[in-house]
């Protein structure tokens, strides 16, 4: 397995216009957690990065500086490898071939405010990208080593592959790779075929494909796209147009990503929501079933939930839900399946669990709900949950009307207490949450 980049520790804006600065530090604040230090010369910048390793900081540089009127900031940054994306008031073709040249990420004109987005989005991916991992395949060494070369000055972690079945073994034992930038014309499989397979496993929304060619044969990037490439590009390509490129596509991977999250999970407590629950579940509760060793689904509902919005309001009830939420999301093991099916109630969906497990799990549950202290203001509360837990014999649906009568008995018998029916031949027990004020 391939080792990630680190995060950056910092970032270092050199630009001696103030007022530019001063908007660029609050945009950066804005969108990253990161410390963002501000110098106004060459020199202060060189003070700064004295002790510095080049991997920890990302330079944002502007081209002309008092010290530096040329360019010479820029020289020094990526001579000592500090990753640096350059800003510049004066844009000419002849700049821009001078700033590609000196091997820098990116660079950004000072024209209008549409400017600071692109600076912003840039920032974004870059930093992101330290986490992504990256696969070029080349049977050409030259050219593997010219991308994958592109590829870590923009901050990807990169694995290279000599052919599509070097390819296909390497991504089957690193599966979270997130782009291919793959040559067409191979020996043995050539990326058209390459491409079919990739695409068997992996879908166009965890994956992003894009085709390389040297060829101008008619009809390729077509075909590339259609064969489920996300993006093609002829290999006398502009660096520019590659970066670009990379950019959109891993961007696009980022917004499909967000919207299967926010379809699948609660907005307020990041829970999984119902209808995620339910999609997940059947598959849970089936392959439990085709074991032998059935699941196990409990129920979570707030005591007396309605007293903490009446007394303290709404949005506090909101913060108790989502401090709830985390008591539950903390206990759960990798296997178990919780989710906020509505309101303040709560599920949890066992893979397999046998009956010691399943009362000491509920066991500490009631006594972290209970000793939790939830912070409202200045002042904290305590609460409690009622639950009821069965063994998924049948259809879902069925324990779950099940589960749903035994929390009414935990409710009728005095809430803060979890009521378990694990099978017709043992007694329903009872566990009780810790004694002392609950709401
Ligand atoms: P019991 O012990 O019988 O469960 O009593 P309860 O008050 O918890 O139950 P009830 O079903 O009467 O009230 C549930 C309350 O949960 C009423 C509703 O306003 C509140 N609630 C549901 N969804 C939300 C939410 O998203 N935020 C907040 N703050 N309150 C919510
Ligand atoms: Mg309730
Ligand atoms: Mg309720």
């Amino acid at each position: 397995m391939l080792q990630v980049k680190e995060s950056f520790k910092e970032i270092l804006v050199i630009e001696d216009t103030t007022f530019f600065t001063k908007v660029i530090h609050s945009r950066l604040k804005q969108i990253v957690d990161i410390h963002v230090a501000c110098v106004d010369s060459m020199a202060a910048a060189m003070t700064h990065l004295e002790n510095k390793n080049a991997d920890d900081v990302l330079c944002l540089s502007d081209m002309n500086l008092p010290d530096a009127p040329n360019g010479e900031a820029i020289n020094k940054l990526t001579e000592f490898g500090f990753p640096t994306i350059v800003f510049t008031g004066n844009y000419s073709a002849a700049m821009r071939d001078k700033i590609l040249k000196l091997g820098i990420i990116d660079y950004v004109t000072k024209e209008s405010p549409a400017t600071l987005d692109y600076l912003a989005s840039v920032v974004n991916r870059v930093i992101r990208n330290r986490s992504i991992t990256a696969m070029v395949i080349d049977d050409s060494k030259t050219s593997r080593k010219y991308l994958s070369s592109i590829l870590e000055r923009f901050q990807l972690n990169v694995i290279t592959a000599k052919d599509g079945e070097d390819a296909l073994n390497k991504l089957s034992d690193q599966p979270d790779i997130k782009l291919i930038v793959t040559d067409y014309n191979m020996p043995n499989m050539d990326g058209f075929e390459l491409i079919k397979e990739i695409r068997k496993e992996w879908s166009k929304e965890k994956l992003a494909i894009i085709g390389l060619s040297a060829s101008d044969q008619p009809g390729l990037s077509a075909k590339f796209i259609k064969i489920g490439a996300d993006d093609f590009i002829n290999k006398n390509f502009e660096i520019e147009e590659l970066m670009c490129r990379i950019q959109k596509n891993l961007d696009n991977l980022d917004q499909l990503d967000t919207l299967h999250r926010s379809a699948t999970t609660d907005y307020l407590t990041g829970l999984y929501n119902r209808r995620y629950f339910y999609d997940m579940g059947e598959n849970i509760v089936a392959a439990g079933k085709n074991r032998g060793s059935p699941a196990v689904f409990a129920m979570i509902d707030i005591d007396k939930f309605k007293n903490v919005n009446d007394t303290y309001g709404h949005d506090a009830g909101d913060l108790v839900l989502v401090e709830f939420a985390k008591i539950i999301k903390e206990k759960v093991g990798i296997t178990d399946l919780p989710a906020r099916l509505g309101g303040e109630e709560f599920c949890i969906l066992f893979a397999a669990a046998d009956p010691a497990y399943i009362s000491d799990f509920f066991n500490q549950l009631l006594n972290n709900i209970c000793t939790t202290n939830f912070n409202i203001g200045d002042q904290t509360i305590n609460i409690s949950a009622s639950i009821g837990i069965v063994l998924v014999g049948g259809a879902l649906e069925d324990a779950i009307a099940a589960s749903d009568e035994l929390l009414y008995q935990a409710k009728e018998n005095g809430r803060n207490r979890a009521i378990i029916d694990v099978g017709s031949t043992t007694p329903l027990s009872t566990i009780k949450g810790p004694p002392g004020f609950h709401y």
